[in-house]
């Protein structure tokens, strides 16, 4: 079965709240009756809905979007059951530990369950996280890909971005607003496919994320 694991892209839909992220206007240009066809200008960011961070996003000479190796994108992967994660907590390296359950780390989404706050201030302030020694513990086993169905895996009062910048520098890459990971076997390993826009000298891009399992 096939799981689609990606937020819906929509004019109004709720945005990281800076400036440094657009709101999203969908416009429509040609009109069936008209111009014979439909088709619609995009204003969207680079972190705009279920999105990559490539490891440019916070490392000024890392890779970008349009050069992240595809291996990062398409494999095996765990989902980490972390969903007894206190708000505005971090699951620790044991916690990681234990939900990981000696499963590969080569790709792995933390599951908290918090797409059920999407379009609320909660989403964005409140959001669960990890330590940046669990960050460690999977980069140390080889991961290339951290999901997760939060807006980052940093805590949403950080100000150094220290997680972020752990995974992005060792070359890994970052999948942020994933939805419906109920779906998904807990305890199994399935594959995972990520398919971010090839934005040239892209930080990140906005992209579709399916399971199969
Ligand atoms: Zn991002």
């Amino acid at each position: 079965m096939i799981h689609d694991l990606t937020i819906p892209i929509h004019e109004g839909m709720t945005t990281y709240p800076r400036p440094w992220h657009p709101y999203v206007e969908v416009s429509q240009l040609g009109r069936h009756g008209i111009e014979g066809r439909e088709t619609r200008k995009l204003v969207l960011g680079t972190h705009t809905g279920t999105h990559v961070d490539a490891p440019r996003h916070f490392i000024p000479d890392g890779e970008t979007i349009d050069n992240i190796d595809l291996h990062n994108l398409y494999g095996r992967c765990s989902i980490l059951n972390l969903v007894n994660t206190p708000n505005l907590s971090a699951a620790t390296t044991e916690d990681v530990y234990r939900a990981l359950n000696g499963r590969p780390a080569d790709r792995v989404i933390l599951r908290f369950d918090w797409d059920k706050y999407l379009g609320s201030n909660r989403y964005y302030e409140k959001h669960p996280f990890i330590t940046l020694g669990a960050a460690q513990l999977l980069i140390d086993r080889g991961c290339v890909m951290i999901g997760m169905d939060t807006p980052m895996p940093d805590s949403p009062q950080s100000t150094d971005m220290a997680v972020h910048k752990r995974v992005l520098s060792q070359g890994a890459v970052l999948v942020e607003y994933l939805c419906n990971l109920k779906s998904l076997p807990t305890d199994e390993v399935f594959d995972i496919v990520v398919a971010p826009l090839k934005i040239v000298g892209g930080d990140g891009a906005p992209a579709r994320v399916f399971a199969i399992a």
